[in-house]
């Protein structure tokens, strides 16, 4: 039994959509896509009078690179939302089919199944917020599709080893998908398990330039899973999803130095996660602040609302996330820089901001 078995049997049989840009190869007179032959005014080189390539050669390149796998396991996209999105409706049958969630976790995986009218199965991560692979397996119905697990995961942050990964994968052959999202992944001292792919083809992952790249206004996601997924996945995708000068910020931050600046923003981070939780713990009205491995503090606070509104009156948004199960009186606060940092702690101490 092939991974393609568990996607939608019309989604594997349709004819995909031939978009005019792949039938150029360059150096021609293009007149076969109604463009404009003409470049528009602050065009910078970009050539944004022409369609862009659907999945970028530069861009596929430079990322597979990045993250150790082959070209044909790479897909871009409009951030790993448009991978998620594209997952549930590429394997669930509305009205049919299931994903696994274990919340509190990353509401996106949740929304776009209910788009598709997918159902949504929950085993709750176990009190120290730790999944409970066990209770996955026992949950997973004939009907469940796409087992999605977080790690780091927002809005916890704590990690999924890679040894409980094998185990899923291995359990769930021939049944499901395992999508781990690895959006924060840079953050973590635990690496990433893409390169468990080659062994288990139910196995995918997701890697966002959003985060640790500093690239969350261009949208740049990535789903890395076995070829055939891929394919698959490049049939459904919107046409063209790649804006040129997004592609062209992503292959910035990827350029030696882009990559040089981004390794120093992330050792500040993880050198604040550090500093901030240690001199949080310290706070009046804190309760517990927990280990994270991303770049956010998940808090939990005798009153969270009021210290949700002091922090918005200093100027300081943070984010609400009392609604999510089992979190109890919390916020979770994205670690900025350093001076950003000093002023959260000076209003949580009750000082002027
Ligand atoms: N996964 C997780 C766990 C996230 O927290 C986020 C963003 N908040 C995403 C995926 C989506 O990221 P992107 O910007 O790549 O769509």
């Amino acid at each position: 039994m092939s991974v393609l078995d568990l996607a939608r049997e019309e989604i594997r049989a349709m004819q995909p959509y031939s978009s005019a840009r792949m039938e150029a190869s360059g150096g021609q007179v293009l007149l076969n896509a109604n463009e404009s032959a003409w470049v528009p005014n602050g065009d910078d080189g970009l050539g944004c009078n022409r369609y862009p390539e659907p999945q970028p050669a530069a861009l596929i390149h430079a990322l597979a690179t990045l993250y150790g796998m082959r070209e044909d396991q790479v897909l871009v996209g409009r951030g790993s939302d448009e991978a998620i999105d594209l997952l549930v409706r590429a394997f669930c049958r509305a009205g049919q089919d299931a994903i696994l969630i274990q919340p509190p976790t990353f509401g996106m995986y949740a929304v776009s199944a209910r788009i598709q009218n997918a159902g949504v199965i929950e085993v709750p991560l176990v009190d120290d917020f730790t999944l409970d692979v066990d209770a996955v397996l026992a949950a997973v119905t004939s009907a469940v599709k796409l087992v999605f697990v977080c790690t780091p995961n927002n809005p916890t942050g704590q990690t999924v080893s890679r040894g409980q990964i094998e185990r899923l994968a291995r359990a769930l052959t021939g049944r499901a998908l395992l999508v781990v999202d690895e959006a924060y992944v840079e953050f973590a001292d635990q690496g990433s398990v893409a390169d468990l792919i080659d062994d288990h083809d139910n196995l995918a992952v997701l890697r966002t330039l959003s985060k640790a790249w500093a690239l969350a206004g261009a949208r740049i996601g990535c789903l890395l899973a076995n070829g055939a997924v891929i394919a698959l996945l490049r049939r459904i995708m919107a046409p063209y999803p790649l804006p040129l000068p997004c592609v062209a910020a992503a292959l910035a931050v990827l350029s030696p130095q882009g990559q040089a600046t981004a390794r120093e923003h992330l050792a500040v981070v993880r050198a604040q996660r550090v500093v901030m939780r240690e001199a949080m713990l310290k706070l009046p009205g804190v309760q517990a602040v927990l280990p994270s491995q991303a770049n956010f503090l998940a808090l939990r606070f005798d009153d969270a609302g009021a210290v949700y509104r002091r922090l918005l009156d200093a100027g300081i948004v943070v984010r609400d996330v009392r609604r999510y199960p089992n979190l109890g009186d919390a916020l979770r606060i994205t670690l900025g820089t350093p001076e950003e940092n000093a002023r959260v702690l000076a209003v949580l101490d009750g000082g002027a901001a």
